[in-house]
């Protein structure tokens, strides 16, 4: 529990504009080449969307960070989307966002990106408001507690995602693990789930802090999703190209899952 306790204190320097600096602008974020990581995150979660698998009323997305690219295919197949942060600074990031306060980060090549690949003919300012209209609600969360959201979820979600969290906010694995188990109370039986992460990282920058992030190799989420009671639709890898490692982190690659809670025997 203190490591726990540790993880928190070291996110209290957590600072989004660095954050979104160093891994959400060039060349993380270079929409000249599928090959770059935020390209292929972004054709992942397209991907699975494009199946036309998961839709619903609420999508719930756990640790959303100061981030929005993770929800922008989601936002054609949910009436409503639920963005969950532990830290307030990030909720006013996205909050101001939504709100489309003129020092927002700027998501709008993502949004235009994201409409190309879907290839819908959709125009991206149509998408942006749709996701505006349908972040409702920006809720605080604890993925270490039984109930991360206390009792602010009525009904479970629909759907869930989850980016870049479980691994960097976990000291170490079992917290990991039981961290999984925790939101997957907050997921209806038979909901889709689609978590990205990183593999093989031991720490990120974001600002003065440096948060250590538990090393995870594929077959690890592999064996967490099975013993959480996911059956996995699709798994894919991303090697980090020599390019990309810019010094803000140790990551060797990341990881995508489409996996389903299954429905309660
Ligand atoms: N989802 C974003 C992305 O894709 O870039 C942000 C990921 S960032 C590496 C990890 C996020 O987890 C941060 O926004 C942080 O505030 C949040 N976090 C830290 N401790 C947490 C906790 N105990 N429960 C849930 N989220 C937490």
């Amino acid at each position: 529990m203190s490591s726990i306790i540790a993880v928190g204190e070291s996110y209290q320097k957590f600072n989004p504009r660095a954050y979104l600096q160093n891994n959400y602008m060039p060349p993380r974020a270079d929409f000249s080449s599928e090959d770059c990581v935020v390209p292929w995150k972004l054709r992942c979660l397209a991907e699975a969307f494009a199946t036309g698998k998961i839709h619903g009323h609420t999508l719930i997305d756990i640790g959303t960070g100061p981030t929005i690219y993770q929800l922008l295919s989601a936002c054609d197949h949910f009436e409503e989307i639920i963005a969950t942060d532990y830290l307030a600074v990030n909720r006013e990031v996205l909050r101001r966002w939504v709100q489309g306060e003129p020092d927002a980060f700027d998501w709008s090549p993502y949004i235009k990106h994201v409409c190309r690949i879907e290839g819908k003919g959709e125009q991206w300012k149509e998408k942006e408001k749709k996701l505006r209209e349908k972040l409702k609600q920006i809720l605080p969360i604890d993925v270490h507690q039984p109930k991360p959201l206390g009792s602010e979820l009525c009904h479970p979600a629909d759907a869930m995602v989850s980016t870049f969290c479980l691994e960097a906010v976990s000291p170490d694995w079992p917290s990991f693990e039981r961290a999984l188990q925790n939101i997957t109370t907050l997921l209806k039986p038979g909901g889709h789930f689609l978590l990205i992460g990183a593999l093989e990282e031991s720490f990120y920058l974001a600002g003065e802090a440096k948060l250590s992030v538990v090393p995870v190799r594929e077959a690890d989420v592999k064996e967490a999703l099975a013993k959480s009671g996911y059956q996995i639709h699709d798994f894919r890898s991303y090697v980090m190209p020599p390019g990309l490692k810019i010094g803000v982190d140790d990551v060797s690659g990341v990881f995508f899952a489409h996996a389903q809670k299954k429905p309660m025997a």
